[in-house]
């Protein structure tokens, strides 16, 4: 059944190479028990680890069953030693992390035969040489008899037609080896045995065939095998193929051997996947916070089209007193028109000459994008107040110069929106409708400016109740009762203030508290607001005042102004803008429905200004004075976060790429770790038949579970992390909205990710694995 035809062994060694076995021709038969005897070093191994196909010879042919193994491919050979041979070591070469029905089990695993059935299989094997008490131990809980009796059991569990032994006693008492070569003997009555021994009493006693072998050569040869009487069926080859699970399987059992290790090691390679997790985690939450923030904050900031950009008055009336300071405010009145570049956006005539007015324009193009448009007008309410101290003070506008008053929208639902009115003098209290009504705005955390406190006749220190402040009660002035013509009725001027001035005007009072729902609001730019019906009022008393008169009688003069300078056309409007004589609106507020349709509102604005163009050319003055120039803080602030996120970001990003690859290297690194523990064992599942590819497969398995937990704890602690930092942020800005959040895909993701880079970190120390030599792999300790 086996033929040997004239085998020779050359091992390349530095400087020449050195013949293990030359010239080789020896014939086995079906069932023999054969020993080789030969001293040490004669190549008795060298011959065994060729007839199982664990080393190749150099020349010559090995037939078995009569089939030439010339031709035998690495496939071919891993089938022959899992199907025909089995092998005995003189050290056992059990794997000890796994018990010995798992080291039964192992050969039967590797021809790809069911767990069951494995099963099965071993523990009929472990029977019959006598251990079927010992199933669950350790190899290292075994005697050394014993040891070789699983050994045994291994080699036999797949029904081999030959059993190879080498120096199976070696390393056994007498008493033990005596054991063991009965089982042996009981063994050869069916099969071929060959069994390596250095022991001429036990070769004499047990085999039926004695080779010796000594420099590599056959010197005797007690009974050779008679050729003849043989009938070959040819070599039937039954391929090997360990299934993925028990790769699995067998690296899972590994890892659990190590544990402490595997945990650290899968810590560490977890870093990177936490660190990457966190920064998804962290970006989502700042883009969710963009997207509150979008939805919440910037679609309520209105895109402001005002009559001149910057929002200044272009005129502030001088004030009835000494000549010096009526300079003085002529001079800062002429600063400012050549310090700030002012644009006059001009949208309530027909520039373009098509009938119709910009706002005409913005109403029919962009009323779908919007949910309101408020008109302001540039009437400036005059408002006295008395102090604690009982003086009577006008309420002046704010050191930026914008009003302390302003007229909230008519539009309740709009404001009701984004304010709650949380304390009101009348308990059903709806909103302020009549002329007599204000309502005080004040901050998110209960606050109130200084300016506006003393405006309302407060001293800043004192603390103050906000229900105090309903009641409160504050006088308008009109035009008549405010300004005076001059004694050569060349110009009007502000009247001094008195109790009386304070007596005859029309009373309003605080009648409601309101406080913004979010942070930062625009609807209503002031802390004290008015209803419309008051502007109304007053507008229509305004008009038929003695100075918009006047005003309107000579346009080619400011009436406030002592000089009487002649000002152009846009400057006599802005005064009867001021005074109350011009209704025309001074700023447009648009408040789009969402954030995306803002830029369509804006498109409308830039359309009309390309109409502009069309009609006088973009050089023109005219261009620069009928073309529509707007502010837009929401759009502002949005592209600088998305630039400042972008490169944090970015920043971020780099440190996890950095981390993630330092995980990999260390995944490298312990698999090759692990590949060098484990050579032994690599050469014992060689010997048991195990392909190339099995060998790759367990440590690739071994990579990618540590890359699948790693990728597990990773994402949970990313995961877990994103509630205390949620708080921090929370805490830390005030709002929420910033939701940090890994999303399940992203999850899922970075767990494949983790596999994918442990798999590649692991796949060249498991090609290694596999291309070891099983004979060297053996020789390992
Ligand atoms: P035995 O088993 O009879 O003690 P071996 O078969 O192990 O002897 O070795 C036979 C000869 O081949 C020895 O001289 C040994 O040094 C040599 N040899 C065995 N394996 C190798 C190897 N991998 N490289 C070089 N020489 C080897
Ligand atoms: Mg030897």
């Amino acid at each position: 059944m086996l033929e040997l035809k004239n085998i020779r062994k050359v091992y390349p060694t530095v400087g020449e190479e050195s013949v293990a076995l030359d010239n080789i021709n020896l014939t086995f038969g079906e069932s023999e028990f054969v020993s080789i005897l030969g001293t040490s070093g004669s190549g008795k191994t060298t011959l065994l680890n060729i007839i199982g196909g664990l080393d190749k010879y150099t020349s010559g042919d090995l037939l078995v069953d009569g089939t030439s193994t010339k031709n035998f491919n690495d496939r071919d050979w891993d089938s022959y030693r899992n199907g025909t041979i089995g092998f005995v070591f003189q050290s056992y070469n059990l794997i000890s992390h796994l018990s010995i029905l798992d080291n039964v089990k192992m050969a039967l695993s590797l021809s790809g035969i069911s767990d069951k059935e494995s099963v099965k299989r071993a523990k009929q094997a472990l029977h019959e040489v006598g251990l079927e008490k010992h199933l669950t131990k350790r190899p290292n809980q075994l005697s050394g008899g014993q040891m070789q009796r699983v050994a045994i059991a291994r080699a036999l569990v797949n029904n081999p037609k030959i059993l190879l032994a080498d120096e199976p006693t070696g390393a056994l008492d007498s008493k033990t080896s005596a054991q063991i070569m009965e089982l042996i003997k009981e063994i050869s009555k069916n099969r071929l045995v060959i069994m390596v021994t250095h022991n001429p009493e036990l070769a004499n006693q047990y085999s039926n065939r004695i080779i010796e072998v000594s420099d590599g050569l056959v010197v005797k040869d007690t009974s050779p095998y008679n050729v003849e009487h043989e009938n070959l069926s040819g070599y039937k080859e039954n391929k090997t193929s360990m299934s993925f699970i028990t790769a699995i399987k067998s690296s899972l059992k590994n890892l659990l051997t190590k544990k402490t290790r595997t945990v650290m090691v899968t810590f560490a390679a977890s870093i990177g996947i936490i660190s990457v997790g966190l920064i998804l985690a962290i970006s989502s939450g700042m883009n969710s916070y963009i997207a509150t923030m979008q939805e919440d904050v910037l679609a309520n900031m209105p895109i402001t089209i005002s009559s001149s950009q910057p929002t200044q008055p272009v005129i502030k009336p001088p004030v009835e007193n000494f000549g010096k300071e009526k300079e003085l405010d002529e001079s800062t009145l002429i600063n400012k028109k050549e310090s700030t570049e002012i644009h006059e956006n001009r949208y309530s005539k027909d520039y373009l000459g098509k009938g119709y007015t910009f706002i005409d324009y913005l109403e029919d193009n962009a009323s779908d994008y919007y949910s309101n448009i408020i008109f302001t007008n540039g009437y400036n309410l005059k408002v006295l107040t008395k102090n604690e101290a009982g003086n009577i003070q006008e309420i002046k506008n704010r050191q930026n110069n914008t009003s302390l008053l302003s007229e909230i929208p008519e539009d309740k639902e709009l404001v009701l929106k984004q304010y709650d009115i949380i304390s009101s003098k009348e308990k059903d209290f709806k909103y302020p409708t009549h002329s007599n009504e204000l309502v005080l705005i004040i901050g998110k955390d209960n606050s109130l400016s200084e300016e506006t406190l003393t405006a309302l006749g407060y001293d800043s220190d004192s603390q103050i109740n906000f229900t105090d402040l309903l009641g409160k009660k504050l006088k308008i002035i009109d035009n008549n009762s405010y300004y005076q013509e001059n004694a050569d009725g060349s110009h009007f001027s502000v009247k001094p203030i008195t109790e009386d001035m304070f007596n005859t005007g029309k009373e309003i009072e605080i009648v409601a508290i309101m406080k913004p729902k979010k942070s930062s609001t625009s609807l209503i730019s002031s802390d004290i607001a008015y209803s419309k019906s008051l502007s109304d009022e007053m507008l229509n008393k305004e008009n038929t005042s003695e100075i918009v008169s006047a005003q309107k009688r000579n346009k080619q003069i400011n009436i406030l102004s002592p000089s009487n300078e002649s000002i152009e056309s846009n400057m006599y409007t802005s005064v009867m803008q001021q005074l109350g004589g011009d209704v025309t609106p001074t700023k447009i507020s648009v408040y789009p429905n969402t954030f995306d349709e803002r830029e369509k509102v804006l498109d409308v604005v830039t359309d009309y200004n390309n109409l502009v163009e069309d009609k006088f050319g973009i050089d023109s003055d005219d261009y620069k004075l009928y073309s529509i120039r707007y502010s837009d803080m929401a759009t502002t602030m949005t592209d600088s976060m998305t630039t400042l996120i972008d490169a944090v970001t970015l920043i971020l990003v780099a440190f996890a790429g950095i981390s993630l690859v330092v995980s990999s290297i260390m995944i490298g690194i312990l698999t090759y770790v692990s590949v060098v523990e484990r050579t032994k064992e690599i050469g014992i599942m060689r010997a048991l038949g195990a392909r190339k590819k099995d060998i790759t497969r367990i440590f690739i398995a071994e990579s990618t579970i540590i890359g699948l937990f790693a990728g597990l704890i990773g994402v949970s602690v990313a995961m877990l992390s994103t509630i205390p930092m949620n708080n921090v942020i929370e805490n830390a800005i005030g709002t929420g909205g910033f939701d940090t959040n890994l999303s399940p895909l992203y999850a899922g993701l970075l767990i494949l990710l983790s596999i994918i880079l442990t798999f590649i970190a692991g796949y060249i120390p498991s090609k290694m694995a596999a291309r070891k030599n099983p004979v060297e792999a053996l020789r390992t300790e």
